[in-house]
């Protein structure tokens, strides 16, 4: 990748790796801009400063530095200090917004059992602060990339200034979905917390039935919205999977694009991850099986090779498909194999997974939290890996597994659609996807992979497809790149 554009960019996002991170958008937003500066293309990146990423200096290699910006931001008629934070990481400028009643908090959005009351108007604050921050740099960005509902009222500030009083906004604005099912939504009453000039009413791109809707205008005015796969975009313009916002998709000018994410593979390669048991690559797999072993004696399981270990790495919320597997268990516990889970999320989805390895104590093993190194060691340890989400806008870990030998199970959706590759029906496969999102389809692929289990060479063939596959950032970029190009080159 490489390109002639002489431009400044700024990515805004709510999360961003190393700093804090609940999942995908934390991966894109480290590896996207790194992407694009690595190839000459001046981005800098701005997030809140929760208290993860005061606690991670040092040990996540980044030191946090005080910049000279103490930011005013008005607050219906209130009026509160941001205190501007940078760090440099990777080559990459990173501004942090501080206020420490909005983001010094355990967890970015949510408690296990609730979503912060508050978050609507944690995330104005946020927005306001960062075209205070854009104007107070007096370094003119030409392009903001906006990310998922926490930003979507940005392009209201670029225009009308955070105080309402008006700001000429030259730049232009592109606004990703990572994930139409947070729309960040608030009663007609939060209006007075925007500052913006009017009612609702004046606003038909943030009103939707009668509330505000951040998700919505950040898609309807940016100048291109984008999301993460092609399989998305054709999605969430249907009643199925468009969350309500499908018609305001249908007729979007210029239309959503799809833009399937890339893989940071300097970090997600098994041939060198420093965490892993053994390194392994396609033609020396031999290190993988060090890794199972390894993963299943922390996990406390008994480790035998004729054993396919199930795996599965997530947030522990409904997309997921955990409702799937709740179906399954009993059924596939009953199979030869063994199930270690990593993840984190509703009380739910944990107290059910706990019940899980109680009941079931040599062959399912589960961890609740976030573990970026342990989520390295399942990957390289595990044979197959699930992801049976009901949507999934990109998905990253069927990627990771591709990458690390572990055979991806997943639903005909999304990104994982865009992907994944099935087995049963092509010659190239590098996975088995499900017909129907349906308990007796789950059940039908854990028993075609335990059966490929059993198969050592299609088995090994299958493993070496899937490293093969090259979802790089490098492709992603350029795509990227490309939309930013043709929007600073279109007059409007
Ligand atoms: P989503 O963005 O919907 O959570 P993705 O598959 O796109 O799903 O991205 C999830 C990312 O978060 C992956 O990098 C995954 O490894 C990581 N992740 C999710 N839960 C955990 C966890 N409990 N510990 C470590 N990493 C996690």
């Amino acid at each position: 990748m490489s390109s002639d554009l002489s431009v400044r960019g700024l990515f805004v996002s709510s999360e961003a790796r190393p700093f804090a991170s609940s999942g995908g958008l934390g991966d894109v937003a480290q590896a996207l801009p790194d992407a694009l500066n690595a190839q000459g293309i001046r981005f800098e990146r701005v997030m809140p400063l929760y208290r993860r990423v005061v606690e991670g200096q040092g040990t996540h290699g980044y030191t946090l530095e005080r910049t000279p910006h103490t930011l005013a931001i008005p607050m219906g008629q209130d009026v509160f200090d941001a205190d501007i934070w940078a760090a440099n990481f990777n080559g990459v400028r990173t501004y942090f917004i501080g206020r420490d009643e909005y983001f010094d908090r355990s967890e970015l959005y949510a408690l296990p059992h609730r979503a912060y009351s508050d978050n609507f108007e944690r995330f104005v604050f946020f927005q306001k602060a960062v075209v205070a921050l854009i104007d107070g740099l007096g370094k003119p960005y030409d392009l903001i990339h906006l990310n998922d509902w926490q930003t979507g009222l940005i392009p209201l500030y670029l225009k009308n200034g955070i105080n309402g009083t008006g700001r000429s906004a030259s730049e232009k604005t592109v606004f990703t979905i990572h994930n139409i099912a947070y729309q960040g939504t608030a009663s007609e009453s939060s209006m007075y917390e925007t500052n913006l000039p009017g009612t609702l009413r004046w606003y038909p791109e943030l009103e939707f039935y009668g509330e505000l809707n951040s998700l919505k205008a950040g898609i309807m005015l940016s100048d291109q919205c984008t999301t993460v796969s092609h399989r998305y975009a054709d999605e969430i313009q249907t009643a199925e999977f468009g969350c309500g916002l499908e018609g305001v998709l249908q007729h979007l000018e210029p239309p959503v694009r799809g833009i399937v994410n890339g893989v940071d593979y300097a970090t997600w390669n098994p041939e060198t991850n420093p965490t892993l048991a053994a390194n392994y690559s396609p033609r020396a797999l031999a290190g993988k099986e060090s890794c199972k072993k390894a993963v299943l004696q922390h996990y406390g399981l008994k480790y035998a090779k004729d054993i396919p270990v199930f795996s599965m790495i997530s947030r522990m919320v409904d997309q997921k498909g955990f409702d799937l597997i709740a179906g399954a268990i009993e059924q596939i516990m009953e199979l030869p194999i063994q199930f270690i889970l990593l993840g984190s999320g509703q009380d739910i989805y944990q107290d059910m997974a706990r019940k899980w390895a109680e009941r079931w104590p040599d062959k399912c093993a589960i961890e609740i939290g976030f573990n970026s190194a342990l989520s390295h060691q399942i990957e390289a340890g595990a044979d197959f890996f699930f992801m049976p989400s009901k949507f999934e806008p990109c998905g990253l870990n069927q990627l990771y597994s591709l990458k690390y030998a572990t055979i991806p199970i997943v639903s005909n959706v999304g990104g994982l659609a865009d992907t994944v590759r099935d087995i049963r029906s092509t010659k190239d496969g590098t996975g088995f996807i499900m017909d129907a999102y349906t308990v007796e389809n789950f059940i039908e692929c854990v028993r075609a992979a335990l059966s490929l289990f059993g198969d050592k060479k299609q088995l090994r063939e299958t493993r070496k497809m899937g490293m093969k596959q090259d979802y790089s950032w490098n492709r992603a970029g350029e795509e990227y790149l490309a939309l930013y190009e043709d929007l600073l080159q279109s007059v409007n």
